[in-house]
């Protein structure tokens, strides 16, 4: 009776070093009917990543082409590069009834809460500042200038979490999945998506 549902979009923030990318690919272990979002982004690829898997990596120029043509759902500005969510796949797989992350930052957050009421936000906290320095340094992949900066854009990205529907700290990223996974579990619950499924019932 639930296989017609559509998907949610759920939309998952965090500073960089939070551990975001590790908690959604649990989740993602956990669950068949969710999908990620790749997203466009001007920033060069760090040596470990993938076209298509981890980003579509495209120039500036693409990159406007794309946003003044409507085929982004969001797009922002971070550290000196842009990032967007292609609209196409996300409203794709929505209708195909997956659940679809997006892992994106704050102002992107901004613009889904507003175009798209019914999505699901939820900010992912490192445990401390001292655990989110050690992540971002160990990570080892950006200049000493570049983890500099997203540090501190990181302290004012934790200030925007009560924005969010909710918070989820990542203190372990099993556990963190784990309340994530209810999270989407429970909002699948609602009843102003389920109702139909009452009539259903009663006239059958
Ligand atoms: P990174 O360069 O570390 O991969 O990502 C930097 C920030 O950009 C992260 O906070 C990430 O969530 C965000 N981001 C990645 N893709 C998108 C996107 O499509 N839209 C927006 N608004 N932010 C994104």
């Amino acid at each position: 009776m639930q296989m017609n549902e559509k998907g949610k979009l759920l939309v998952i923030s965090g500073p960089s070093g939070a551990g975001k990318s590790t908690v959604i690919g649990r989740l993602m272990e956990m669950r068949d009917d969710v999908c990620f979002s790749v997203s466009v982004t001007t920033r060069p690829p760090r040596p470990t990543e993938q076209e298509g898997v981890d980003y579509f990596f495209v120039s500036p120029q693409r990159f406007q082409e794309l946003a003044e043509g409507g085929f982004l759902l969001e797009h922002a500005e971070y550290v000196g590069n842009r990032y967007g969510t292609p609209r196409g796949y996300v409203e794709q797989r929505m209708l195909e009834g997956k659940s679809v992350i997006l892992d994106i930052e704050v102002q992107g957050a901004g613009q889904i809460s507003r175009n798209c009421p019914d999505a699901i936000t939820v900010f992912i906290l490192p445990p401390s500042g001292e655990e989110l320095e050690r992540r971002l340094r160990h990570r080892n992949t950006d200049a000493d200038e570049t983890i500099r900066q997203r540090l501190l854009q990181a302290k004012r990205e934790c200030a925007e979490a009560g924005k969010y529907d909710y918070i989820v700290i990542n203190d372990d990223p099993g556990a963190a999945a784990a309340e994530v996974n209810a999270i989407l579990t429970a909002e699948k619950c609602r009843a102003a998506d389920r109702i139909k499924l009452v009539t259903e019932v009663l006239i059958s």
